[in-house]
């Protein structure tokens, strides 16, 4: 096959072809034509990936528990993946923090910008704040009840519930597993078909990524930018450093985190996972979003990667919903950032509870676009950094946030790939 024909390559042509479609929009004053007429097609795409997310999880998660055989099974793959998933965030924070605390990106910003960006986005930080006010209200253990769906409809109804539905597949399969097999068939015959039904729907939408990726970048591009483009440049010559500081700690984390667990602890060559995985990782970048990415994470996972159905069905939707490692690290340093901009001192016992709520914080993080800034809000109130410190670094956020959403997608996919080495569950890739 001809490269230009291979997926991965079309939508870097999608991606990279936006890009310099929105930096002409910019600089001509093209925003308007832009949202008319380009912009849809990126959110048409969006828009059926999150389509097809919430069925997804429900249905695979479902069969994925109770096609497990027995509960032992379960609490055996169930505890090394949630295990797997708390350590590798941990790692994470740690990275974000020691290099947060070592290149002090905080310290290079000058007074009148830090004035200038909390005026600009003061607003926008305004609804942090009413979060805020919201969680400072809340137990400790809200965030256990905040799972637990009162009614499966309302839970479906939105894709930031999706904790509330991975609770209650994982409920509903393990309540499969319990029910003679013949009463249990129907159903799970019900939920395998409507699996089947979702990859097949994943494959003629991946059919438009090219196009998508092309309208969701441009779009990115034109909405940061105003029809200004020296206000881009201005930001990224004031928070360019923390920029780079978040993207070096994922870039880290990737290659040294995540090549050594394909490394030592599965067969796979750390090359042939990034080519199988490269798709669902340009689409994460451009989406921002693990959740819309699900369905293109486990088309790879099974078919690229070679991860058993049992295992994939099971570890990548609870992963898209509880594991965020580079929502986690961008949290950290983004704290850490804003606390040495306005001239505050962290201790080793803050940045310790900085690692504790990060780790929560991200599970409870929705896999959708901007969802890590409304959690740094919780990081922000433990250690007593002020709330309206976000509006500092709102203007890169959404480039961190594709960045970041590439970073939690590879994760998912590298423990999936794990978790599977380590049942015999991987089968080999044709090469
Ligand atoms: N957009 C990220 C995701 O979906 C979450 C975040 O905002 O950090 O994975």
């Amino acid at each position: 096959m001809p490269w230009y024909k291979k997926l991965h390559w079309q939508i870097i042509i999608g991606l990279v072809l936006g890009l310099l479609y929105g930096v002409l929009a910019a600089a001509q004053g093209w925003g308007q034509f832009t949202s008319d007429w380009i912009a849809p097609f990126g959110q048409i795409f969006f828009r059926l990936l999150l389509l097809i997310a919430v069925p997804l999880v429900l249905a695979s998660l479902i069969t994925g528990v109770a096609s497990l055989s027995d509960l032992k099974k379960l609490s055996r793959i169930g505890g090394k993946t949630i295990a797997i998933y708390i350590g590798t965030t941990v790692i994470a924070l740690i990275i974000g923090l020691v290099l947060v605390n070592v290149l002090n990106p905080g310290g290079s910003v000058p007074e009148e910008m830090r004035e200038k960006l909390q005026m600009t986005f003061a607003d926008q930080a305004e609804a942090g704040l009413e979060n805020a006010a919201a969680s400072a209200e809340r137990g400790p253990l809200q965030p256990i009840v905040d799972m637990i769906p009162n009614n499966f409809f309302e839970a479906a109804r939105s894709n930031r519930n999706m904790l509330q539905v991975v609770f209650f597949a994982i409920f509903a399969g393990i309540g499969l597993l319990m029910i003679p097999k013949d009463k249990a068939k129907p159903l799970l015959e019900f939920f395998d078909s409507l699996n089947d039904l979702i990859i097949k729907l994943v494959e003629i939408i991946m059919i438009f990524a090219p196009i998508g990726v092309f309208g969701l970048l441009a779009d990115t591009i034109t909405s940061i930018a105003g029809d200004d483009l020296g206000q881009i440049l201005e930001l990224l010559g004031a928070l360019g450093f923390y920029a780079i500081v978040v993207i070096l700690g994922l870039a880290i984390h990737m290659t040294l985190t995540y090549g050594s667990m394909m490394k030592f602890l599965t067969p796979r060559k750390i090359s042939d996972f990034w080519k199988a995985l490269g798709p669902a990782q340009l689409v994460a970048f451009s989406t921002s979003s693990s959740g819309a990415t699900l369905p293109i994470t486990m088309e790879r996972c099974e078919n690229n990667l070679g991860v058993s159905e049992e295992v994939s069905s099971f570890v990548l939707p609870l992963g898209a919903t509880i594991n965020m490692d580079g929502t986690a690290l961008y949290q950290a340093v983004a704290a850490v950032f804003i606390a040495q901009t306005i001239g505050m001192e962290l201790d080793l016992t803050a940045q310790i509870t900085i690692v504790f709520t990060a780790v929560l914080a991200s599970i409870g993080t929705a896999a959708v676009p901007g969802a890590g800034i409304i959690m740094l809000v919780i990081i922000l109130e433990a250690v007593g950094v002020p709330i309206a410190g976000i509006a500092l670094i709102l203007g890169v956020d959404r480039i961190l946030d594709m960045c970041r959403t590439v970073t939690n997608v590879t994760g998912d996919a590298t423990v999936a790939t794990v978790v599977a080495a380590s049942e015999g569950q991987l089968r080999d890739i044709p090469a």
